[in-house]
């Protein structure tokens, strides 16, 4: 054999690899993340999230739609569920299956407990419990901003938004000094810090000098100055402190985004564009974004109530196609993270089946721990059938799994969908840092994700 010969058949052969890495940044990828970032900022939480996505979809001409209205071919409309979780959809002339991409808009966090209030030493703090799956370490010393709603006693809603303008207070949970660790140091990263002590400090102003909880009090008294609120109105709030920066270019190649909540509004944004992007397919399109997948994804706002199952069954019904069918014949990409490789822990990954940052946009065929436990693990068919398509729109992509077998593992809401007898696949953002306030991405590959599922959406 001859050497071109053999470099023919290592090429013809074996599999490679594709880097973004060294092409070009261009103003398209830019001008996304721009768009991306507005979007991570002024969508924290999952209402926030929601809200952000009625505005767009309005100004998009979709219309509110509720149970029972009549559907109309061609007709663009969104499902509110309850301002936490939303279905945006679209009627294409092939309503015999629908095309769906579903990810989720809550992100790892603390929420305030609902009788959060207390003074310790004349410092005033709030009691939290954790959302999600954090290191509880990593929410220690950084600034916290406080995003949520209170519901007062007549039943009116409060939204509050402290700590994200550069003139608000901030507030955040204190860690000991180095000086005095000598003992915490000892412990294990997990029970250094607990639960319980992720307190956030929130005041040391005493209202009187009289008063022995004077700190609470006058806390108690500027939240009602500013919402009309009591410390009663805490049991029906959800009040949530997340980092209080905002999203920022990292590198100095501005190659990569820093920011709370990648996780998943890396999938959730280019779903929801790409789903306004494709006004001209023909098919009937979804986009879901869903709460409570860092959960679970329990309850009436997650993946596991019937909502969006009953929202298909009323789009059967008003075409006259059999319900059944439609799902069989239906595909859903769950779009959620992935772990990027990252060198700095190389002893977690797995190489040759990890994902990697400016790899472009990541298929899981299965996600789970513990062999392959709490997986939908997507039919061979179904991967090849993405992988054609990802090939002939020429986007980059890749396949990985989250980390070496029996590391750790996780999940998204693709066993939810496929349990109701719909064809899906794992595919998003390769993240580093995943969970913790100031998660990494970078800019080609969340482009390559927006145009993956916009390839997706104008497929037959
Ligand atoms: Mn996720
Ligand atoms: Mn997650």
């Amino acid at each position: 054999m001859t050497k071109k010969e053999l470099e023919k058949t290592k090429k013809d052969l074996s599999y490679n690899r594709v880097s973004l890495s060294a092409k070009p940044q261009t103003e398209a990828i830019n001008d996304y993340a721009q768009g991306y970032k507005a979007f991570l900022d002024n969508a924290k939480t999952e209402r926030e999230a929601v809200k952000y996505a009625v505005e767009l979809l309005s100004s998009k001409g979709y219309k509110p739609f509720m149970f029972g209205d009549k559907l109309e071919k061609g007709g663009k409309y969104y499902l509110n569920n309850r301002q936490k979780s939303i279905c945006a959809f679209r009627i294409g002339q092939n309503v015999d299956g629908v095309k769906l991409v579903g990810a989720h808009i809550d992100s790892p966090r603390l929420d305030i407990k609902q009788n959060p209030l207390y003074e310790q030493q004349d410092m005033a703090y709030l009691k939290t419990h954790y959302y999600g799956g954090i290191r509880k370490y990593q929410w220690a010393t950084i600034p916290l901003a406080l995003h949520g709603v209170i519901v007062k006693k007549d039943g009116q809603v409060v939204d509050v938004k402290i700590g994200d303008d550069l003139d608000d207070p901030v507030l955040c949970i204190t860690d000991l000094l180095p000086h005095l660790s000598r003992e915490q140091n000892q412990k294990p990263l997990a029970t250094a810090f607990t639960g319980e002590g992720l307190n956030i400090l929130i005041g040391s102003q005493s209202i009187c000098e009289e008063e022995k909880d004077g700190v609470k009090l006058n806390i108690l008294k500027l939240l009602n100055e500013k919402y009309g609120i009591t410390e009663t109105d805490f049991l029906s709030a959800e009040l949530c402190a997340v980092p209080a920066q905002n999203a920022r270019d990292l590198g100095l190649d501005r190659s990569m985004i820093s920011a709370y909540g990648h996780d998943d509004r890396v999938c959730s944004y280019p779903a929801l564009t790409a789903f306004i992007d494709t006004e001209d397919s023909e098919e009937t399109c979804l986009c879901l974004l869903a709460d409570k997948e860092e959960t679970g994804s329990d309850g009436v706002t997650g993946s596991q109530c019937s909502i969006l199952y009953d929202l298909l069954d009323e789009i059967c019904e008003n075409f006259g196609v059999n319900k059944n069918r439609v799902r069989m014949n239906s595909t859903c990409l769950s779009a959620d993270v992935t772990a990027g490789y990252d060198p700095l822990y190389a002893d977690a990954f797995e190489k040759a089946n990890a994902t990697y940052i400016n790899g472009g946009v990541a298929l899981c065929k299965f996600t789970g721990s513990g062999g392959k436990g709490g997986t939908s693990d997507a039919a061979a068919e179904l991967v090849g059938k993405v992988r054609m398509l990802l090939d002939k729109n020429e986007i980059v992509w890749q396949l990985g799994e989250l980390g070496k077998v029996d590391q750790g593992g996780g999940g998204t809401i693709a066993k939810y969908v496929a349990n109701r007898n719909i064809d899906t696949i794992d595919i998003g953002v390769p993240v580093l840092s995943m969970h913790s306030p100031l998660e990494v991405i970078s800019k080609k590959d969340l482009y390559e994700t927006y145009r993956a599922f916009k390839c997706f959406y104008l497929s037959k």
